[in-house]
């Protein structure tokens, strides 16, 4: 993986949170590591600076009108320039060691999957691709020879503690959530609460799309898809315990009894360093845990009454084929329509749990292909609109 002393990284989604906590990891780093490529959608002036600042060799954003701007940003640097989907296909195949795929959305889709390379390794960010596509995208790095590791910090957690026994040996998995902003509250207050107060998370920093999702508990539903085909457990091998105080983020159980956890401050860089680096430990400033300061480490069951997209998801993961490519599209949907307070915090489960129902009579086969994928998701995204203006006009 290693050339010439360094691991070469590309980043795409650099311009976003896990971009930021991956280039600052790199700072820390820049005898181990060089940056190929970094990628973003539309913040031409964001990317200009950090590919200046990394020495980049390749700088893209997939959305195209923003190419003039990124062009004069970079004028009389030696760093290659591209945009549009070409570009950040391009940007994902370019040589490199390491990609970082940290694109939100199904959008990451499509470049991750082009990423997909022999012995090249992908931190994986995001989850929404192994959610719309994980049996393909599973199946697909296979066969190329790539190799995937979870970012995600509970199966970051997870993929540190199968190291301590055999896969075949492990009896269940459980992934931890903070249970978000509303932890506590009532089910009439949920009615109510606004898109700045679902964006104040306890205790992670992090984009604006997660963010929401960690508020509806949808993002832990998400992770248990993902962790269904990352570590190819059976559904009924995973569960979810809320934990607020994000310390412990995952821990496997193992037939004899055993239990081994993952532990760590909440701070995004040190399960990319594990990415970056694994099976070798990074040497970096990393943030210590100090157990003797915490007043309590508590754990419990979620609430699936006043969080339903948990349990929305675990019955998607459950009826497998198109389901999860389905809700997670519905999802994106849902999201978007809260932030522009088009519907309310219990409409976004709602509004994903009625786009299923629907997509159901359709029939619609698990993707096999990219092409696939991207029409299921087409598919369940028209549906959400639809569905969307009915809601709206409730709400109204
Ligand atoms: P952000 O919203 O902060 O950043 C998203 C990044 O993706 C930005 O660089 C953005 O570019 C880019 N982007 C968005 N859409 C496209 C597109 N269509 N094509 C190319 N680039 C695009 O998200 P996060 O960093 O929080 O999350 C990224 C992924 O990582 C998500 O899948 C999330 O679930 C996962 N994740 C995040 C964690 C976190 O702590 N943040 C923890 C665990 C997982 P631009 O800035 O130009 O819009």
């Amino acid at each position: 993986m290693v050339s010439g002393g360094k691991t070469r990284v590309t980043i795409l989604g650099a311009t976003g949170s896990i971009g930021a906590s991956t280039l600052d990891l790199l700072r820390h780093g820049r005898d181990r590591f060089e940056v190929v490529a970094l990628a973003a959608k539309r913040d031409a002036r964001g990317l200009a600076a950090l590919a200046r600042e990394f020495g980049a060799q390749f700088a893209v954003l997939a959305d195209a009108s923003g190419y003039s701007e990124l062009k004069e940003a970079l004028a009389g640097e030696r760093i290659e320039i591209a945009a549009g989907r070409e570009g950040l296909l391009a940007a994902a195949q370019a040589d490199t060691d390491v990609v970082v795929a940290a694109i939100a959305g199904a959008a990451g889709l499509e470049p991750t999957m082009a990423a997909l390379r022999p012995r090249r390794r992908i931190a994986l960010a995001n989850k929404e691709c192994l959610v719309s596509a994980g049996k393909l995208f599973m199946a697909t790095a296979r066969a190329k020879g790539a190799e995937v590791l979870p970012l995600d910090s509970e199966h970051n957690a997870v993929l540190q503690a199968l190291a301590a026994g055999s896969r075949a040996a492990v009896e269940k998995v459980t992934l931890t959530a903070s249970g978000g902003p509303f932890r506590l509250h009532a089910e009439e207050r949920l009615a109510h609460v606004t898109p700045e107060e679902a964006l104040k998370h306890p205790t992670w920093s992090m984009g604006a799309k997660i963010t929401i999702d960690s508020a509806t508990l949808m993002n832990k539903g998400l992770e248990l898809v993902e962790a269904h085909h990352l570590f190819d457990l059976a559904p009924d091998r995973l569960e979810v315990l809320i934990h607020p105080q994000s310390v412990v983020h995952a821990l496997v159980a193992f037939r004899d009894g055993s239990v081994v956890a993952g532990l760590s401050v909440p701070d995004m860089r040190i399960p990319i360093g594990v990415a970056l680096s694994w099976p070798e430990r990074l040497h970096w400033a990393a943030p210590a845990l100090d157990l003797g300061s915490l007043k309590a480490l508590t754990f419990e069951a979620p609430d699936l009454g006043r969080f339903p997209a948990l349990r929305i998801a675990q019955a998607a993961l459950a009826a497998g084929g198109a389901a999860p490519t389905v809700l997670n599209a519905a999802n994106e949907v849902a999201v978007e329509a809260f932030l522009a307070r088009r519907i309310g915090f219990p409409g976004i489960p709602a509004l994903v749990e009625s786009v299923l129902e629907r997509a159901e009579s359709r029939a619609l086969k698990e993707p096999a292909t990219v092409e696939e994928a991207l029409a299921v998701d087409h598919i369940a995204r028209s549906l959400a609109a639809t569905l969307l203006l009915q809601f709206a006009a409730k709400a109204s």
